[in-house]
Formats: C-alpha cells, sequence, structure tokens
C-alpha cells in the first residue's frame, strides 16, 4: 500500500504513514475524504492508535494520545487518514454485507416475500397479457385468413 494520499486541508500529497506536518505544522495530521466503516457489532471498538509521544520542532516531546475507535449502531465514518488505514484492515466488511447481516430474520423473510410476490405478480401480467392475446387471436380468424390470402394471391402474379 503505497498509495499516495491527497490532504483535502493542505491539498498536498502524504505517503501511508506520514500522517503529520500538515500546513507545516508536526502535530496537526493531514486530512482525506471521509470513509464509512461497518461492523457486525453496534459498538465496536478499535485499538486504533497506540498512545505515543514525538519530538517537536525546538526538541520538545510532544504526547500524542492514542485513540480508541468506537462504532455507533455499527457504523463509523472518519476522515482521518490513519484511523482509515487502520480500519481499511479492522474493519474491511462492506456496506452490501453489513446491511444484508443487519437484516433480521423477519426483516429478511418479509423482504424474500415482498420480492417472490412481486415476480408473482409480473408472471400473472404476462399470463393475463399472453390471454388476451390468445382471446385476440381467436376473435379475428377470418380476418388473418383474408389478409394472407390476399397476399398470397399478390404474390401470385
Ligand atoms: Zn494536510
Amino acid at each position: 500500500m503505497s498509495k499516495a494520499l491527497v490532504c483535502v486541508n493542505c491539498g498536498k500529497e502524504f505517503k501511508v504513514g506520514a500522517w503529520y506536518n500538515c500546513e507545516g505544522n508536526p502535530t496537526r495530521k493531514h486530512v482525506v475524504e471521509s470513509k464509512t466503516y461497518y461492523s457486525d457489532s453496534d459498538r465496536f471498538q478499535v485499538n486504533a492508535v497506540p498512545q505515543t509521544s514525538m519530538i517537536g520542532n525546538q526538541g520538545e516531546r510532544i504526547n500524542i494520545p492514542g485513540m480508541i475507535v468506537t462504532f455507533m449502531n455499527g457504523t463509523y465514518a472518519t476522515t482521518d487518514p490513519e484511523l482509515q488505514e487502520v480500519l481499511d484492515r479492522r474493519a474491511p466488511m462492506s456496506k452490501d454485507v453489513w446491511m444484508e447481516k443487519r437484516l433480521t430474520p423477519e426483516l429478511r423473510t418479509g423482504r424474500d416475500r415482498a420480492i417472490i410476490s412481486q415476480q408473482q405478480a409480473l408472471i400473472d401480467e404476462l399470463k393475463a397479457k399472453n390471454a388476451e392475446l390468445q382471446a385476440n387471436k381467436a376473435a379475428e380468424p377470418d380476418e388473418v385468413m383474408a389478409g394472407a390470402k390476399g397476399k398470397s394471391k399478390i404474390a401470385r402474379n
């Protein structure tokens, strides 16, 4: 994963791991487009960033608190590229899978039933159309025959 990231705050490209130094500030993190993550558990927690410290411009020690991500109702959105990097690995569930899993059995049954009844309605509709066509054909056989005779006459000439 050496894909270049672009900060939406300062507009600069930065590499994975080089989260800081936004606008030349060593304690300021770059920012990226918001991304939403999904989890089976409503309040899924990820100890995303361990507490650490770094040396500032004047040689001073700067403590950087760790970050624990807590999902809300199974989702978490962040513009923090460092969290995104962690969550891409720790919470890789796609929204589709998540939504499928979050459907309760009752909801799922209801949805499937709705799909089936939709399909049944379509089939009934087609059957009705077919029956209508058959009825129309049956109702005007003379006209069809006459047309065919007329045509064959023209063809013979
Ligand atoms: Zn930046």
